[in-house]
């Protein structure tokens, strides 16, 4: 390929054989129709090879296309291309009065690349980032284009789909009235009598903090809505210094806290788009489980907390709730998320991940799509219900291939 091209973390290394950036969307339509294997890389944000063509393949990048953003305020929904990044689309949307439900932890993403691994930011009633999406336009295999709203029956597997069912050009998502956020963090949080669903419902937004060197919470970063009557947080005390997630990195790389009401796209991301998101040096992976189990899970990780403190920078739990994308690792169950910020040393790493797996596995967890993860191709497709639609899906769209990879491969067998 000429260059060696990395994810951002730089953890791994994608082998395609070229990296392509098509100027135009009949260029695009070309270049799949040629039939080599080919993935559109986002913004490079996951941690795996779910993006990798592999070495006879072609990398597509979507950075040289036009990066437009269509609001239509009057309907309240946003047209967004396939290469743009949610600090682009919020600011647009922002600019019109309007606002994204829900944002990820940092702005820095691709909205195509985020909501086809299913990420996510936290709330108890907010749905995963594809939840506003109400509309995909792809480019198949053949070079065709094929649109699919929510009222067609492969909807369910369109918006999530590991990129494996073709290039996604633009989506549309629902919006709603701008909204303002105040976002405060709190001190240590003990485990012992902690209720969860009290906690996690107690604003709009919620994230709580572990480094698992005690059985507690380190901080909880509750974000809530100034329109919406709050309670106050009566189980810790607020912050007196403005924090960063990972213990030793810079605060002023993180937006606003104090309560300080603000609009919402600098308030519901942990992460200011101008700097480096989380530490940059690292490996994270994520497991997903119903929220009716967040105490037994997080009693069951205590009890292995000596693995886990060791080579982890910090883990975080979110709540999602459930939503309707089959390949959605919230699909039907309202759902707690653990997070690992893990430091960057695979070798260490990969046996405490599989170690976490084993303790999460009665409840059924399913691992984040862009994250790095052990568990085998046949557990995952019992922990997803749907997955066998889901492949068949994508055989339909895709006959030969095109967009399949290793990973795609292994999880749909
Ligand atoms: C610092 C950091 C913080 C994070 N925080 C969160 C968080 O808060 N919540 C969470 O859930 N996750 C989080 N993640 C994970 C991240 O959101 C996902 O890995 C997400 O997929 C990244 O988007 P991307 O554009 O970088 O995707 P990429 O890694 O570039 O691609 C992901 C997948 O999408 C496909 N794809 C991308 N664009 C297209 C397209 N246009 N058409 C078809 N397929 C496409 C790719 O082929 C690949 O299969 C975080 C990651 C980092 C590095």
């Amino acid at each position: 390929m000429g260059e060696t091209l990395r994810n951002w973390a730089g953890n791994v290394t994608y082998s395609a054989k070229e990296l392509r950036r098509p100027e135009s969307l009949g260029a695009l339509r070309s270049l799949v129709a040629r039939g080599d294997r080919v993935r559109v890389l986002g913004s490079g944000h996951s941690f795996n090879l779910i993006a990798d063509p592999g070495s006879e393949g072609v990398l597509l990048s979507l950075t040289a296309l036009p990066p437009s953003v269509e609001v239509d305020a009057a309907a309240r929904t946003v047209r967004v291309a396939g290469g743009v990044r949610y600090a682009e689309l919020a600011r647009a949307v922002h600019g019109r009065g309007l606002a994204l439900p829900n944002m990820a932890s940092l702005p820095h993403i691709s909205v195509a690349g985020s909501v086809a691994t299913g990420t996510h930011g936290s709330g108890n009633t907010n749905g995963s980032l594809a939840s506003p999406v109400r509309e995909v336009e792809l480019v198949l295999a053949d070079g065709s284009e094929l649109t699919v709203g929510r009222d067609d029956a492969r909807f369910g597997g369109a918006v999530t789909s590991l990129g494996a069912l073709g290039v996604v050009t633009a989506l549309t998502l629902d919006l709603e009235p701008d909204f303002e956020v105040a976002q405060q963090v709190f001190g240590p949080l003990p485990f012992a009598e902690l209720d969860f669903e009290a906690v996690s419902a107690s604003a709009y937004s919620v994230s709580l903090f572990t480094d698992w060197r005690q059985s507690g919470f380190v901080h909880t970063w509750v974000k809530r809505r100034t329109d919406v009557p709050w309670d106050g947080f009566p189980w810790a005390e607020p912050a007196t210094e403005a924090v960063h997630p990972v213990p030793g990195m810079p605060a002023v790389n993180c937006t606003q806290q104090f309560g300080v009401p603000g609009p919402w796209h600098e308030r519901l991301p942990h992460f200011r788009p101008e700097f480096t998101p989380s530490s940059g040096s690292e490996i994270q992976s994520e497991y997903l489980l119903p929220r009716t189990d967040a105490v037994a899970a997080l009693a069951a990780l205590d009890a292995i907390r000596g693995t886990i403190a060791p080579v982890l920078q910090i883990c975080e739990v979110r709540t999602v709730a459930a939503d309707g994308q089959w390949l959605s690792p919230a699909y039907g169950r309202d759902t707690v998320a653990f997070h690992f910020t893990w430091v960057d040393d695979a070798g260490a790493v990969l046996p405490v991940v599989r170690r976490i797996e084993e303790a999460l596995a009665p409840f059924g967890a399913r691992p984040h799509w862009g994250k790095v993860f052990a568990v085998p191709a046949g557990v995952l497709r019992a922990r997803y219900p749907r997955l066998g639609e889901f492949a068949a899906l994508a055989s339909a769209l895709d006959p030969a291939g095109t967009f399949r990879n290793a990973f795609v491969d292994e999880v749909l067998g």
